[in-house]
């Protein structure tokens, strides 16, 4: 792994492997996306060929009606990119639903994959008991089917995702094979990459920090509000007293402080684990100092977003740029695709 970027960094941009990722646009961005997938994207920037799609389309699987606040979360969630360090001169941040032969692909694509096999898709379930959906839309059971087109749209080779995802780049690791046994060998084989912590526990002690679960820390939030958040998570419920012997296990408290504190500080961290496990420290103690750990390292973040918050369009130049560089590939894969397909017919 340390010797490859060396390697590649020699040779022209176009022999680079290509990275393809992305987020719905439904909010604000929060540590969990950061620690699932954005962390991996800032890193991998020059390693790779970096596309990140805003997936507007899916965001309609969920919410069909909610269209009108697309816009401003686009803006906002560009904002979120831009601000944790993803550059747009090496970057292409994109808008899915910009994309018309995205869909063609998808509708190719939903050929190859049976009903049944999105009906055992895990997150399936998941996002229906969250939504309160009863019955699944052709849309939202084709969801793999659509992220697959976005991926091998632009012949992505890794996807760095939360642990959420892994399921969904399985569907398109399948399609890409059976394309390309089916016609002729057009795709890669996309690879998850799932993040150092796999899945980031809510601010609730939820498994998963969420959107829609509202147990989030955004990246976009203030030093107040972080804090506050903080003295107000869940940490041992079984720890009554500061002198009760407590849980590191499963604390979504330890859990934070070691995605975002040990790189800075581990030996304090360490510390705190022997004391609370000792009862030797207080919930208070150990929140406080998670919550500065939480703003020195959003600090610069929210830097960055207030000087692009100052430049409304230069980020719309950079997403109208992002899209048309976008769209040349996905022309260039489904004229691949066509003329491995036997229809191309002009
Ligand atoms: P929603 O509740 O609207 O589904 P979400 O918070 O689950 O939102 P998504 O837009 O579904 O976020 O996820 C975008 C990306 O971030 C995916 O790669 C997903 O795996 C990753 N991700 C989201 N939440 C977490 C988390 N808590 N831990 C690790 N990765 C996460
Ligand atoms: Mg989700």
């Amino acid at each position: 792994m340390k010797q490859k970027p060396i390697l590649q960094q020699t040779q022209s941009k176009n022999t680079k492997k290509r990275i393809l990722t992305g987020d719905r646009p439904t909010g604000k961005l929060h540590l969990g996306h950061y620690v699932g997938s954005h962390a991996n994207r800032v890193k991998l920037q020059d390693e790779y060929e970096c596309y990140f799609i805003i997936a507007d389309l899916h965001t309609l699987t969920t919410k069909p009606e909610k269209t009108a606040d697309l816009k401003n979360n686009i803006h906002q969630m560009t904002l979120d990119y831009l601000s944790v360090g993803i550059d747009p001169q090496k970057s292409t941040i994109y808008i899915q639903s910009q994309i018309p032969e995205v869909t063609q692909l998808a509708v190719i694509f939903g050929n190859l994959t049976t009903i049944p096999r999105l009906q055992r898709m895990p997150t399936l379930k998941d996002v229906m008991r969250d939504a309160d959906i009863q019955i699944p839309s052709y849309g939202l059971l084709g969801y793999p089917v659509l992220q697959a087109a976005d991926i091998l749209m632009v012949k992505g080779d890794l996807v760095p995702v939360g642990k959420d995802q892994e399921s969904h780049i399985e569907v398109t690791r399948e399609i890409a094979r059976d394309f390309n046994r089916t016609y002729e060998v057009v795709f890669p084989e996309p690879k998850p990459l799932i993040g150092e912590i796999p899945t980031l526990p809510g601010t609730d002690g939820a498994v998963k920090m969420s959107k829609s679960a509202g147990n989030v820390i955004n990246l976009s939030d203030s030093a107040k509000d972080v804090e506050k958040k903080v003295m107000s998570m869940y940490t041992d419920p079984k720890r009554i007293h500061s002198t009760d012997p407590g849980t590191v296990e499963g604390n979504p408290v330890f859990t934070y402080l070691d995605a975002f504190g040990a790189e800075a500080d581990s030996s304090q961290i360490a510390r705190y684990k022997d004391q609370y496990t000792k009862g030797q420290v207080g919930d208070i103690e150990v929140k406080k100092y998670l919550a500065r750990v939480l703003n020195n390292f959003l600090d610069p973040i929210r830097e960055k977003r207030a000087e692009y918050e100052k430049k409304p369009e230069l980020v719309e130049k950079i997403l109208k740029k992002g899209t048309e560089k976008a769209r040349i590939e996905a022309q260039k894969t489904l004229a691949e695709v066509k003329k491995a397909m036997k229809i191309d017919y002009f």
